[in-house]
């Protein structure tokens, strides 16, 4: 059984310009509250003003940012983190990426590698990433300024990007055309300026929302302040719908509303649209935490603890364990009383393998539930991502693999099961009832998001990512359609 029915998250970015040093404290800060969108590995760089200093490590924040390597960096007056899942395990893919006085870190995923890699005649072989790539793109331009090299690399990119970067006097941020990838800009109370992927890496160090970067926008943050240097209107606008679904923290604000009222609403939706006879709901915890309220309050049907989850095992303690039978159980702690003899409907956000699901509804009928129904606070996902997010492959998608919705509820053993409807999730994201005049599978964007995970229409041309060795079997695998992007390939 895998250990996570879910997504291995993709990256959270956090950089600060200060103007009274220390601004290693504030993206450490941001960045613990952005663990959840990577675990595996973590790095800072650091500007004191004249040169860059980096450090990265593998595991969580906390075990690798020791005090004595905070104090080390402590002179620096801007910074740049990156938190990621590391899909190589190795140190040396662990970001930022430094090299000639210019430091990047990315989240998401560049479609078009092939074409940037021949402009610069670097042989497809010895790409180590994406991030890589662009970081040696943007030094190849040949002008002498970060800010007009920058300027001259942004329109031949494609794909999924925020970016940030740090020279020795200044900040950069940069936001793909198609805003794939929520950035938010906010104000230090202290004087300076922060930027981050969600607007949780506020909370800690006391910012204030100032605004998002605007898709296809670029800045530059240094001691006379904010200045837009760069703007493309490529679109069309594409923000990703699942970062509203799982990835992105519930008490976030991206995209112009706050997560957890997103969530709650899928749930509110979904029970309208599914309804059920249960005597308790309960969330598959924690991440159906806010579609189960959502469920429960529109359904009348009681919330209860019913499961939780231990806080104390990390992932690096059950994942040797992930093949054995017992990992649910080591996972999670079942309130007897709330299940035994009662018909249960549990919530969960997504549903992607289908693995978890069964083993968790094993763990309902283990603590005698008298039926377990399961509904699922989004559509059918069937088809990868190429802009960032690391699902399963094609062939071990749930709903792909079986060929209806039976086929899945047997799978998973429930009940009944029933998943959200396309046109149920874009009205819980933009509140207003969506009437769609035709079906989901043609639709490129909606209401300026991106669903191709779901519909299989992909916004931006993904042929580039067939030249990453860990995509190219996805691609090849795939029944994708995409709308063509024009890259200047000069
Ligand atoms: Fe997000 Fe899905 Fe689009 Fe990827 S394919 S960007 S996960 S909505």
């Amino acid at each position: 059984m895998e250990m996570s029915d879910k997504p291995r998250e993709n990256c959270g970015l956090v950089g600060v310009f200060s103007f009274h040093k220390d601004a290693v404290s504030h993206v450490l800060y941001g960045l613990v509250n952005l663990q959840h969108r990577g675990q595996e590995g973590a790095g800072v760089v650091v500007s004191d003003g004249k040169r860059l200093t980096a450090k990265k490590g593998m595991g969580l924040i906390t075990s690798i940012f020791t005090k004595e390597i905070v104090e080390e960096l402590r002179e620096g007056y801007i910074a740049i983190a990156h938190t990621r899942y590391s899909t190589s395990g190795r140190l040396s893919a662990v970001q930022p990426f430094v090299e000639d006085g210019v430091g990047l870190a990315h989240n998401g995923n560049i479609t078009n590698i092939s074409t940037l890699s021949t402009i610069i005649g670097i042989n497809e072989q010895d790409i180590m990433s994406d991030t890589w790539l662009t970081l040696k793109f943007i030094l190849s331009q040949k002008v002498e300024s970060t800010t007009e090299k920058i300027r001259r690399s942004l329109p031949k990119l494609a794909g999924a990007y925020s970016f940030l970067a740090i020279t020795p006097d200044a900040l950069y941020v940069m936001r793909d055309p198609w805003g794939f990838r929520p950035l938010v800009l906010g104000r230090l109370p202290s004087e300076g300026w922060i930027v981050a992927s969600e607007t949780c890496a506020f909370t800690a160090n006391e910012a204030t929302f100032e605004r998002e970067i605007l898709p296809g926008e670029a800045i530059r943050i240094d001691k006379n302040g904010v200045e837009t240097i760069y703007f493309d209107n490529r679109g069309p606008l594409s923000r990703c719908i699942f970062e509203y679904i799982y990835i992105a923290r519930p008490d976030s604000r991206i995209f112009g509303s706050e997560v957890h009222v997103v969530r709650r609403r899928c749930g509110q939706i979904l029970a309208r649209e599914a309804p059920v006879e249960a005597d308790v709901v309960v969330s598959i915890p924690h991440s159906g935490d806010s579609a189960c309220h959502g469920f429960s309050e529109a359904s009348r049907i009681p919330m209860v603890e019913g499961v939780f989850a231990n806080r104390y095992i990390g992932r690096a303690f059950i994942e040797p364990l992930h093949r054995r039978k017992q990992t649910t159980k080591v996972k999670y702690g079942v309130i007897r009383s709330d299940i035994e003899g009662k018909r249960v409907c549990a919530v969960d956000d997504s549903l992607i393998r289908g693995d978890a699901s069964r083993s968790f509804v094993g763990l309902l009928r283990d603590h005698d539930a008298k039926e377990v129904h399961l509904r699922i606070a989004a559509p059918p996902l069937r088809f990868p991502c190429f802009y960032g997010v690391d699902f399963a492959t094609p062939q071990e998608l749930i709903a792909r693999r079986e060929k209806d919705l039976e086929g899945i509820r047997l799978a998973t053993g429930a009940d009944s099961l029933h998943y959200l409807s396309y046109e149920g999730l874009l009205k819980a994201v933009t509140n207003v009832d969506f009437n769609l005049k035709i079906p989901p599978e043609e639709l490129f964007s909606a209401n300026g998001f991106c669903g191709a995970c779901f519909t299989g229409q992909y916004p931006v041309a993904t042929s580039g990512v067939a030249h990453k060795e860990d995509m190219k079997d996805i691609y090849e695998s795939t029944d994708y359609r995409y709308r063509q992007v024009n890259v200047t390939a000069s």
